[in-house]
């Protein structure tokens, strides 16, 4: 048997195992050293080992690791009144363990609004292609992508997934079952695809106009990624009712929250919902710790600066490159291009010039680097990224959708 026979088979990694990590670099066992342009796709927003979270972790492990929400837990409250305080919209917070559960705590929360006001039938969520909301059954049936659905049964009804950023589609779509729009303001795995400011705009108008719910996923795209404390931000006037946030919120340390407005909330009272896990002391200790960093105005200032050098970089290489590269794609630090290469076989080139970089759809290169490098990382990852395109010329070319 080989290492890895016992585990399911559904990831496929490198030959290069990384056992230690140090700001932006991963290190291996003989000590070889990788930048790291991914951080677990847009997680690590501290880098790794940073000393808030770490020494958080530490101190409240040697307090109390776990309790269950039956018991109260101090780091819930103030985590919550920090998310609360920093979002307009936000009153309410449900914390999770992970992405996939915020998105079902923000799905469930617009159902049962619409139930307590006698909309029995408005249940339905529209979606849009490319979404990835997740990989439970509930957010597999919200992303909609045929790939991840095939094989796991009848689809469930209650989800209708629409072209993306296609507004008469949408007003189409709208009717009296309409519960909820779910939608990333940055599209991560479907290509890092910005929704415009005027469409987040249009859907808060729509909604209020129809009495339907506005649900973010800003589980790749929030947590200072873009330059702001979330995407969404960039545009005035569409915040939404609830909002599920993961993956870089906790830096590392699995956890996850559902934010909303009281009213949106309001159903959701003793017997609705629960989670283990959700809201532990150890969990909370690091959320607390990353929040207060990125919250930070310097810590977003250095998110700006640096994206905005790395696309001008990016420009340049797509000048150098135009038959490697098709166009920039992305938001601030969750960047990347879409290639006309296949994006996995210039990850491939980018790894093996010791850079950790993904891919994503629509044959996208994606890189989500900590949001602490500075412009020298970016000038690192630059110089390996022209010689990876050089040897990608000679790849043949993808067809682009
Ligand atoms: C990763 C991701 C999720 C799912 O998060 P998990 O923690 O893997 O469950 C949901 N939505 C988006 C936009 C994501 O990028």
């Amino acid at each position: 048997m080989a290492q890895g026979d016992h585990l399911y088979n559904c990831y496929m990694p490198p030959a290069q195992e990384f056992v230690r990590g140090e700001g932006a670099y991963l290190y291996t066992e003989d000590n070889e050293k990788y930048l790291d342009f991914i951080a677990g796709i847009s997680v690590n927003c501290l880098g790794h080992g940073h000393p808030a979270p770490m020494n958080a972790l530490k101190e409240q492990a040697e307090k109390v690791w776990h309790l269950s929400g039956m018991f109260r837990i101090q780091g819930t409250y103030t985590l919550a009144d920090k998310y609360c305080a920093a979002l307009p919209f936000a009153e309410k917070v449900f914390f999770t363990n992970s992405g996939a559960e915020a998105l079902e705590c923000a799905m469930k929360t617009a159902r049962k609004y619409h139930y307590d006001r006698g909309d029995v039938d408005r249940y339905d969520i529209l979606t849009f292609q490319g979404a990835f909301h997740g990989r439970t059954f509930a957010t597999i049936n919200a992303g909609g992508n045929p790939k991840y659905l095939k094989g796991f049964g009848p689809a469930l009804p209650g989800f209708i997934s629409l072209p993306f950023a296609d507004h008469e589609a949408l007003e189409a779509a709208v009717s009296d079952t309409t519960a909820a729009i779910l939608v990333e303001p940055v599209q991560g795995e479907g290509g890092l695809r910005p929704l415009p400011t005027q469409c987040l705009q249009g859907l808060r108008k729509l909604c209020d106009e129809k009495g339907i719910l506005l649900i973010y996923d800003e589980v790749q795209c929030g947590a200072g990624r873009t330059g702001k404390l979330f995407a969404h931000q960039w545009a005035e006037n569409a915040e939404p009712d609830i909002m599920a946030v993961a993956k870089g919120v906790g830096g590392g340390f699995p956890m996850g929250a559902c934010i909303a407005t009281e009213a949106a909330a309001a159903g959701m009272v003793p017997g609705t919902h629960g989670s283990t896990y959700g809201g532990n002391p150890l969990a909370m200790a690091v959320g607390n710790a990353v929040f207060d960093e990125i919250s930070k105005p310097e810590f977003l200032d250095n998110v700006n600066r640096v994206s905005n050098f790395l696309v001008q970089q990016f420009e340049g290489l797509k000048d150098e490159f135009p038959d490697v590269v098709v166009e920039l794609r992305g938001k601030g630090l969750l960047c990347g291009m879409q290639l006309k290469k296949p994006a996995v076989e210039v990850r491939k080139m980018l790894l093996e010039r010791k850079m950790l970089g993904g891919s994503a759809g629509d044959n996208t290169l994606r890189l989500a680097p900590p949001l602490i490098i500075t412009e020298d990382h970016v000038r690192e990852a630059i110089a390996i990224m022209r010689d990876a395109f050089t040897e990608a010329r000679a790849l043949d070319d993808v067809e682009l959708a």
